[in-house]
């Protein structure tokens, strides 16, 4: 290993700052170059009407992660950051008739199930979680916590373990074929084929493998005080703690290699010389790589995801408004009509849903058994939105048109009116982020924010792992193995860190 091994890592999104975080802790030189103004990447926090909105993720699950991660830097996760469990997990409604809860408690949440839907669903809910259990426990070790593999390789993997077969994890029937089969009730397959959309993909599409996301928010729900940007400022600060350099607003241009091998990254400023580095780690979209956005020297160290292959985008309403009627909890989710309709429409015709399911983080509000209560507490005056719905990743491509967007945004505030819920919109207290907005964010991507879509029972297979195709190059991040979302990001930055260890030290 060189005596100061330099590593820059380019994206201080949550899998770079995972891998700055275990590298420093090692000894490494760590150089983190951001474009951005803040760290976080999709994990930002906007400034709406005087308040500080969460604009992306919100829901904060698998934390074993961070503490693990945490520990390797020395330092611990609840005295860094202040977590309550989240005792609602989330609260759905279809009409103004009413609304389900799932709770933090399983047996809670088939007795709501059993009230809600009727005719023996709550214990067919207790069997599907059971399912999911099981599919998350398969895949925990030889998948989700280990380097990329092929099927067979996870065959052999899971065999090993003595975890029975790939039969397990159900990969080839459909996550809404899975559904279909277990639930009577319609609007209990739509609540938990949504969780489909958590890896950016159609329910219709996905392996029911997928599944195993119910089980994820069963193992806990987490609120981060302050907000979930608080999470990323925490990262950077331990980072920055350890020794690791974050230059944010320093966008890089180019990776420059030579013999197929990473020497250097050359920063987007004019007449930027080359920053030498022993190694590249790539928190961008791995799509930015084969789409050229690094230079030809690694065009090919892995391939632009094509259209077709794209997650999901979002329209996203950062709101400082007032609402009404019905109670929201932290998280709340407003389903349409027609789900069917609404994937087709995305990812057949890549056009805005006729009618969107709603998702609202609201993050004045607790999701403790208080606020449970119909009548619970709610904010006076103006409190902190995030509306999200479902869109096509083709913010690069000129269809996806500003009348467009407010037909959509008309069709979302009639659909959460027909659940009872009345938003006081203004102009002035609102920020909007749609798909031209995050691939202008996130390059390379169309607005997906999720990398590649899990559609088709392969598709967890081709996220590229944690070495790319040229020696000193390495990726991290929600487009790559194993996945998106945040804690799949942060164990990302982890297999990147792990791989760069491995290769410096055989130098
Ligand atoms: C609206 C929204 C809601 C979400 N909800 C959830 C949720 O509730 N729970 C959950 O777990 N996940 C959620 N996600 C997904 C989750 O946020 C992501 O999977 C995760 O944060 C991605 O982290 P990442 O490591 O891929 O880095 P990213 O967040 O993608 O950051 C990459 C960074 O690289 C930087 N970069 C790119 N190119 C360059 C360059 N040339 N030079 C320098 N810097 C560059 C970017 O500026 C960016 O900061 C949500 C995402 C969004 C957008």
């Amino acid at each position: 290993m060189p005596a100061q091994p330099r590593v820059a890592i380019i994206g201080a999104g949550i899998g770079g700052l995972s891998a700055a975080i275990l590298l420093a802790a090692r000894g490494v030189r760590v150089e983190v170059y951001e474009r951005a103004p803040a760290p976080g990447g999709k994990m930002r926090e906007v400034n709406v009407a005087g308040a500080d909105i969460d604009a992306g993720p919100t829901v904060f699950t698998m934390r074993w992660v961070f503490e693990e991660l945490f520990a390797a830097a020395g330092a611990d996760l609840e005295s860094e950051l202040g977590l309550t469990k989240a005792e609602i997990i989330a609260r759905h409604a279809w009409d103004d008739r009413g609304y389900l809860d799932l709770y933090a408690d399983l047996e809670r949440s088939a007795e709501a199930i059993e009230a809600f839907c009727g005719g023996g669903e709550g214990e067919r809910f207790l069997a599907f979680s059971e399912g999911a259990r099981k599919v998350y426990e398969t895949l925990k070790e030889p998948f989700i916590r280990s380097a990329k593999t092929n099927p067979l390789g996870l065959t052999a993997r899971i065999g090993r373990a003595g975890l029975g077969g790939m039969f397990h994890i159900k990969p080839y029937s459909t996550l809404w074929q899975a559904l279909t089969a277990q639930f009577q009730d319609p609007r209990l397959r739509q609540l938990f084929g949504r969780y489909a959309t958590y890896a950016g993909s159609s329910p219709y599409l996905s392996p029911a493998t997928l599944m195993l996301i119910a089980y994820v928010e069963q193992e806990g729900v987490w609120l981060v005080h302050g907000g979930m940007h608080q999470l990323a400022v925490t990262m950077a600060r331990i980072a920055r703690g350890l020794g690791a350099q974050i230059h944010c607003g320093s966008e890089v241009a180019e990776i420059v290699a030579k013999g197929g091998r990473v020497q250097a990254i050359r920063l987007a400023e004019h007449d930027a010389t080359p920053v030498a580095a022993d190694a590249v780690v790539v928190n961008a979209d791995a799509s930015a790589l084969g789409s050229g956005l690094f230079g030809a020297h690694v065009r090919k160290a892995t391939a632009a995801t094509r259209r077709r292959d794209r997650s999901l985008s979002a329209l996203t309403w950062k709101l400082h408004a007032t609402t009404s009627g019905f109670p929201l909890v932290r998280h709340s989710v407003f389903f349409s009509s027609d789900y069917l309709d609404e994937f087709e429409r995305i990812f057949a015709q890549r056009q805005l849903p006729q009618e969107p399911t709603v998702y609202i983080c609201a993050q004045d509000r607790d999701a403790d058994l208080h606020a449970a209560a119909p009548h619970g507490p709610a904010p006076t005056g103006p409190e902190r939105l995030l509306l999200l719905v479902n869109a096509p990743a083709d913010g690069d491509q000129g269809t996806i048109s500003a009348s467009a967007i407010e037909v959509c945004r008309d069709r979302t505030m009639r659909l959460l009116e027909r659940c009872g819920l009345a938003i006081d919109y203004r102009e002035d207290a609102a920020e909007f982020t749609g798909p031209n907005g995050f691939d202008r964010l996130f390059p390379a991507t169309g607005g997906a924010l999720y990398g590649r879509a899990s559609h088709g029972w392969q598709a967890s297979f081709s996220r590229p792992g944690a070495r790319a195709k040229v020696k000193g190059l390495y990726l991290a991040g929600g487009s790559t193995h194993p996945g998106a979302g945040v804690p799949m990001a942060a164990l990302s930055g982890r297999q990147a860190a792990s791989a760069v260890l491995t290769d410096l030290a055989g130098l």
